[in-house]
C-alpha cells in the first residue's frame, strides 16, 4: 500500500474536510527551502512551512545542537526541576525581547502560548479582588483552536459548535491610519463600560486574516491606553515573532511595550513544538504570594522539553548572526523590487509588505472560479511552489536562507498566475 492509502486509513488531519478534500501529498524529506515528494517532485516552501522553518528546513546547525542534547537529557518534568537548555534559552530569549519582558511559561504551541496569556490577564485581576473578567480583541483576529484562543478569535466561521462555552469577549476595528481616532473613541467606551481584563491582539500583521497589515502609531496609542487603565497587552506574536517583520518582534516597532507575549512557530525553527507566555515583572507580581492558590496552576507534561529548548537557543543564535540579519534584509530588498515590477498590474491590489512578509490581493471576479483559492493553490504546486493562498490573498513568507534563485521561481510563477487567472 502507498503512503496515500496508509494515511487515508487511520489519519485525520487538521482543517480538513475530508470528504471534499484531496488527498494528502506524501514528502519523504525536505532541506533548505526544499520539500521533496514521494513521487519525486519538489517544491519551494514559500511559508516556511506555516513561518516555522525560518532558516531553511533540516538546519544543520540546529539539528546537530539538538541530536547532542537528545544524547544528554531528552525530557524531564519541569515542576520542581530545572535544566540548562531551559535556563539559558531564558537567558538567550530575555536579551532579544522587549526590555520589560521579564519571565517565561513553558506550553506546547501557540493556541496554549495565547491561552495561558489570556489566564495571566483574568489571574492577574481576579488575584487583586478586581471583577474584571472580559477580554478585548481585534476584529478577525486569530489565536489559535483551544477553547480560550478561540473565544477570542474573531475569524470564527467554523466555531459554531462550541460558541456557547466561549469566554466573554469584546472587540474593536484594527487601526488602518485613517480610522485610528474612531477606533480610540471605541476603545476608551469599551473599557469605560466594561470590565475589561485584558486586550489580545496580533501586532502589525493579521496572519490568519489573510496577512492584513495594520497602522502602528494606531497600535501604540491603544495599547497606551490600555495600559492607562491596567487593561493588560497580551501580544500574539507566534506568527510575527523572530525577525519575520524585519526586527526581532513586532513590538519592536511600538513604543508602548506589551505585558504579555505568546511566542511559538519559529521559536523552535521548525524542529520541535514548544510555546512560551513571557511576561513582564509586574505580571508575575501579581501571582508571586504566600497563598497557593494565587499562583498559575496550570502545567503542560512537556513543558521546556530540552531539545525542544535547544532548538529555540539555536534558532536565536542563527537569527542574531550577521548572516541572518544580511539574509533578512536581502529578502526584503527582493520582495521590494519585485512589487515594483507588479505593482501596476491590474489583477493586483492591496500590496502589502512588513519585513520578509509580502502579500496583495488578486483583483478578479470571484464569481468566475468555482474555488479560486484551491485554483490558485493547485497552478503553483504544478509549478513546484508551496504558496498557500487565503482566499484571494497571495501571500509569501519563506524561509530567511531561500536563495535568490529560489525566490525568483516563487516570483515567476505569481506572474505566470497573474496571466492565466
Ligand atoms: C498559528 C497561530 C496560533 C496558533 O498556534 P498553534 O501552534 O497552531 O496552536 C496562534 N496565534 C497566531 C497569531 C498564529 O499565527
Amino acid at each position: 500500500m502507498n503512503l496515500v492509502s496508509r494515511d487515508q486509513k487511520h489519519l485525520w488531519h487538521p482543517l480538513t474536510q475530508h470528504k471534499i478534500s484531496p488527498e494528502a501529498l506524501p514528502i519523504v524529506k525536505a532541506k533548505g527551502s526544499i520539500l521533496y515528494a514521494e513521487d519525486g517532485s519538489e517544491y519551494i516552501d514559500g511559508i516556511a512551512s506555516w513561518y516555522t522553518a525560518m532558516y531553511g528546513h533540516c538546519n544543520e546547525y540546529i539539528t546537530g545542537k539538538v541530536a547532542a542534547q537528545m544524547q544528554n537529557l531528552d525530557q524531564l518534568v519541569f515542576s520542581g526541576f530545572t535544566h540548562e537548555p531551559a535556563v539559558k534559552l531564558s537567558e538567550e530569549l530575555i536579551k532579544i525581547l522587549p526590555k520589560n519582558q521579564q519571565k517565561l511559561f513553558f506550553n506546547d504551541n501557540g493556541s496554549t502560548a495565547t491561552e495561558i496569556g489570556i489566564k495571566m490577564a483574568l489571574q492577574y485581576h481576579h488575584n487583586q479582588g478586581n471583577n474584571r473578567n472580559i477580554m478585548l480583541a481585534f476584529e478577525e483576529g486569530f489565536h489559535g483552536d483551544t477553547f480560550g484562543a478561540m473565544s477570542v478569535s474573531g475569524l470564527s466561521v467554523y466555531n459554531g459548535a462550541f460558541e456557547e462555552h466561549f469566554i466573554e469577549v469584546l472587540r474593536i476595528p484594527v487601526p488602518l491610519g485613517e480610522n485610528n481616532s474612531e477606533v480610540i473613541s471605541q476603545l476608551k467606551k469599551q473599557i469605560s463600560e466594561n470590565n475589561i481584563a485584558g486586550f489580545i491582539y496580533e501586532p502589525l500583521v493579521q496572519g490568519a486574516a489573510a496577512m492584513k497589515m495594520h497602522n502602528s502609531e494606531g497600535l501604540n496609542e491603544i495599547l497606551k491606553i490600555c495600559k492607562e487603565n491596567d487593561v493588560i497587552c497580551v501580544a500574539d506574536e507566534v506568527m510575527t515573532g523572530f525577525g519575520k517583520t524585519g526586527k526581532y518582534f513586532a513590538s519592536d516597532y511600538m513604543e508602548t511595550k506589551p505585558d504579555v507575549m505568546c511566542l511559538s512557530k519559529a521559536l523552535t525553527a521548525g524542529l520541535l513544538p514548544m510555546g512560551l507566555t513571557t511576561c513582564s515583572q509586574k505580571i508575575y507580581d501579581a501571582f508571586y504570594a504566600d497563598d497557593i492558590s494565587k499562583g498559575l496552576f496550570h502545567g503542560h507534561t512537556y513543558s521546556a522539553n530540552p531539545p525542544a529548548c535547544t532548538a529555540a537557543i539555536a534558532g536565536i543564535e542563527l537569527l542574531i548572526s550577521e548572516e541572518i540579519q544580511q539574509k533578512i534584509k536581502t529578502v526584503i530588498k527582493s520582495h521590494q523590487a519585485f512589487d515594483e515590477k507588479i505593482k501596476n498590474h491590474p489583477k493586483v491590489t492591496n500590496r502589502r509588505q512588513l519585513g520578509v512578509i509580502y502579500a496583495f490581493d488578486l483583483n478578479v471576479k470571484m464569481e468566475r472560479y468555482g474555488n479560486l483559492r484551491n485554483q490558485l493553490f493547485k497552478h503553483f504546486m504544478d509549478n513546484g511552489v508551496f504558496l498557500r493562498p487565503l482566499g484571494n490573498t497571495i501571500y509569501i513568507l519563506a524561509p530567511f536562507t531561500i536563495s535568490q534563485s529560489e525566490l525568483d521561481k516563487i516570483y515567476s510563477v505569481i506572474e505566470d498566475m497573474l496571466e492565466k487567472f
